[in-house]
């Protein structure tokens, strides 16, 4: 299996081979096509999996996709991390990925300036990656818009209810268009896994890696 025949747009397939990346992950092998498709998704993986790749690809080449048919404006994705320590990391792999596209990645957490992300989020946004208690103050505070969203991401679902985050995210729901593209990813499953899941998802594709 190559990158090439995932289906991928060709700058994110020179991207990636500059990276050095030559063979996808079996967890990017099984989820890109599906992501590019639009479906939901609901993923078991570990960090260390290439998970963030799995969604990054896809969802750039899918902004990419829209801004060649379309002039579209303001936050396509949304990927909700647990800790502003992944939120960083995910945010520097869509950077990281997106380098030579024409697509702008924002990065928002709690225990830092706001006025400094609102600064970020001006300059445009098409990927916004935040943890769950800042998205929140974002959104009830009417700093940002989240009408335009088309897909997303929740990141280590386990961790961000093991954290005590299920409220915020609750909340959070509540104001994103309810026609998306869902992606859950998380290293574990219980039974408020699969619950926060069948409230969000619309039938998936199950990946296991
Ligand atoms: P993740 O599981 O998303 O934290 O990714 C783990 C590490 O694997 C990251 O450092 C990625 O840069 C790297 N990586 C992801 N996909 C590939 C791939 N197909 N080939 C080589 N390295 C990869």
């Amino acid at each position: 299996m190559s990158f090439a025949s995932l289906g991928l747009h060709p700058d994110i397939l020179n991207q990636v081979s500059e990276l050095g990346y030559t063979t996808p992950t079996p967890i990017q092998t099984a989820a890109i096509p599906t992501v590019l498709e639009g479906r939901d998704v609901m993923a078991g993986a570990q960090t260390g999996t290439g998970k963030t790749a799995a969604f990054a690809l896809p969802l750039l080449h899918r902004i990419l996709h829209q801004k060649s048919i379309k002039q579209t404006d303001g936050i396509q994705i949304l990927v909700l991390t647990p800790t502003r320590e992944l939120a960083q990391q995910v945010h520097a792999s869509f950077v990281k990925y997106g380098q030579n596209l024409p697509i702008k990645s924002v990065v928002a957490y709690g225990g830092a300036s706001i006025n400094v992300q609102l600064d970020a989020l001006k300059q445009g946004c098409d990927v916004l990656v935040a943890t769950p208690g800042r998205l929140l103050e974002l959104i009830m505070k009417n700093l940002i818009d989240v009408s335009t969203l088309q897909t997303l991401v929740l990141d280590e679902a386990d961790r961000m209810l093991d954290m005590g985050f299920i409220i915020d995210i609750q909340r959070i729901l509540k104001k994103l268009p309810e026609i998306r593209q869902t992606l859950f990813f998380s290293a574990t499953f219980n039974d408020d896994i699969f619950t926060l899941s069948k409230t969000l998802l619309n039938n998936p594709q199950l990946i296991e890696v």
